[in-house]
């Protein structure tokens, strides 16, 4: 069990962030909020996909006017998710001019160094966090290392210049990040938002300044904390730097949500980083979202993709499933299962799963044994191993998920294929 940091706790709606609550996880609509239909459609897809909050993008007038709209739409089809309101540059107008909007948010995404100038900037802050007082909302201040407070960073570059041992210019810029977000937080617990409802993210494009930055953050403050790494990037490569930088953190117990900041390939899903989140919670011990499925890489064994696909699949039902699982089998998100490629590790890995299947490699008879709780239950074999494997799959949920079923129990009852 890994130590958490201890931070405030936030209501957003019915999910609460930090004070030891569930890691959150959390996504961004991709469309136009302008497109009410567009967004309450993508806003629900990633809800589906477990997304607990979703941000959209409120720019313009006409963006600010569909957010009750949007918020309309979603509850009518029975989606709850809590919307956050993402805004820059304008964010005091649109507030102030859409009352509608910013009742309907259920947080606002504020950056400072998106905020205004000079002093305009401490009087456009104040008309947004005193909308927040006056609706009840939380605030997320969300320091992004692409639009770094640009005043801040001057004074703070003078205040190096003048040191007897200057700092590095990257390490000037950090602190500038971090000072940017506690001072506005601190600025707006002035203006009455109480800590309880403060969010703090300060998100850098590269690991090791996001690392430095969240570890100085929670020695700093006990505001809840954002996770997340800006402009991560496409494919693997999005993948593997957000992995890298939020493991690190929440293995540390930093990090109270998180959001993977994927491009997505072109015609990809957005759903992807709702998956991402969840895989990097999960695989680290940190929370349960789906049954998750050990795949061999498969090597010179197996000249057939067999088992690939049936590990796709098989994780592809899985996930599909969840949604409908989740209220109905209790515990249900713990199961693992195994898709081997062959006999030298297949029957072991098979065994340690909660269900597992060994796929025949080259040369071995064409027969597919399955394990049920560590135990041979049924060979399978022929052109329907797939479907087969998948009805044990759901048969083993029936029988030691749904209510009142006991693991115990379910282990003596044998398992047929279909
Ligand atoms: S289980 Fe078999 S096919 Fe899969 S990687 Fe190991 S040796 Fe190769």
């Amino acid at each position: 069990m890994l130590e958490r940091r201890i931070s405030s706790r936030v209501m957003v709606g019915p999910v609460a962030i930090g004070g030891g609550a569930p890691v959150v996880v959390q996504s961004m609509t991709n469309t136009d909020t302008a497109d009410a239909a567009a967004t309450a459609r993508q806003a629900a897809e990633l809800a589906r996909a477990g997304s607990e909050l979703v941000r959209i993008t409120v720019n313009s007038p006409e963006a600010a006017a569909q957010v009750a709209p949007i918020r309309e739409r979603l509850d009518a089809t029975g989606c709850n998710v809590p919307l956050v309101g993402d805004f820059h540059f304008n964010g005091h107008t649109l507030l102030a001019q859409f009352p509608d909007c910013a009742r309907a948010l259920a947080k606002y995404r504020i950056n400072p160094g998106n905020v205004g100038r000079g002093a305009k900037r401490d009087e456009q802050f104040a008309t947004m966090i005193e909308a927040a007082v006056r609706y009840g909302k939380p605030v997320r201040i969300g320091v992004n290392w692409g639009s770094l407070d640009a005043e801040l960073l001057a004074r703070l570059m003078d205040e190096n210049a003048r040191r007897r041992e200057p700092l590095q210019s990257g390490e000037v810029m950090r602190e500038a990040v971090i000072r940017s977000a506690l001072e506005s937080a601190r600025a707006a617990e002035e203006l009455g938002l109480p800590a309880e409802r403060i969010v703090i993210s300060c998100k850098m494009s590269q690991v090791q300044d996001l690392i430095a930055v969240y570890r100085e953050l929670a020695r700093r403050c006990a505001y809840a904390l954002h996770l997340g790494l800006t402009e991560a990037g496409m494919g693997s490569k999005g993948i593997v730097a957000s992995s890298a930088a939020l493991a690190v953190l929440l293995q540390e117990g930093i990090g109270d949500t998180i959001r993977v900041s994927l491009t997505p390939d072109p015609g990809g899903e957005r759903t992807r980083e709702v998956v991402v989140a969840q895989e990097i919670l999960q695989t680290m011990g940190i929370r349960s979202f789906a049954p998750m499925v050990a795949a061999c890489p498969g090597c010179g064994r197996t000249t057939s993709t067999t088992f690939q696909e049936l590990a796709a699949r098989i994780q592809g039902f899985l996930r599909e499933q969840m949604p409908q699982w989740r209220a109905r089998y209790l515990g249900v998100e713990d199961m693992r299962v195994a898709v081997m490629g062959c006999v030298v590790n297949g029957p072991g890995e098979s065994k340690h799963a909660d269900i597992g299947i060994s796929l025949p490699g080259t040369n071995e008879v064409p027969v597919a044994p399955v394990y049920v709780d560590g135990a041979k239950t049924v060979t399978l074999k022929g052109e329907r191993i797939a479907e087969e494997f998948q009805a044990i799959v759901e048969e083993y949920v029936r029988r030691n998920y749904a209510p009142g079923a006991t693991r115990e129990r379910a282990r003596n009852i044998p398992i047929k294929a279909a």
